[in-house]
């Protein structure tokens, strides 16, 4: 089991993840760049304000939307289905013509759609072995 993590917070309305049990919440930081998409974060956005170390360069906290931040650990809408250059397909792993946000946003709606076939798919397994 993994401990707190306090290189991470959270921010939004309410808990919208497991990791608001494990980590301090901050205030939402209106106006702040997300790390991932450039876009501004507004008042109810959720996601997570991280200690970013880049070379050379003192730590800072930088906010994030909740979805590019999974979109950062879960890879690209082309990644997710298979069909990316790292899967040995040819699509870049973000869909052209979308902007980050938005292919962050098509990428976790895949993720959860996959989790949850998978979820139904165990579960229908349980039920024809009982
Ligand atoms: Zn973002
Ligand atoms: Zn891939």
């Amino acid at each position: 089991m993994k401990g707190p993590d306090y290189t991470m917070r959270w921010f939004g309305e309410r808990p919208w993840a497991l990791l608001c049990r494990d980590c301090p919440r901050v205030p939402t930081p209106v106006g702040a760049a997300c790390l991932h998409c450039g876009e501004p974060i507004v008042a109810g956005d959720d996601g997570v304000v991280q200690l970013c170390i880049m070379h050379g360069r003192r730590p800072e906290w930088r906010p994030a939307h909740d979805e590019c931040n999974l979109r950062a650990a879960i890879g690209g809408l082309a990644h997710i289905e298979g069909r990316c250059m790292c899967c040995g397909g040819t699509d870049p792993p973000d869909p052209p013509g979308m902007t980050r946000r938005e292919a962050a946003r098509a990428a976790v709606r895949a993720y959860r759609q996959r989790e949850a076939a998978a979820v139904f798919a165990a579960a229908l397994e349980r039920e024809e072995r009982a």
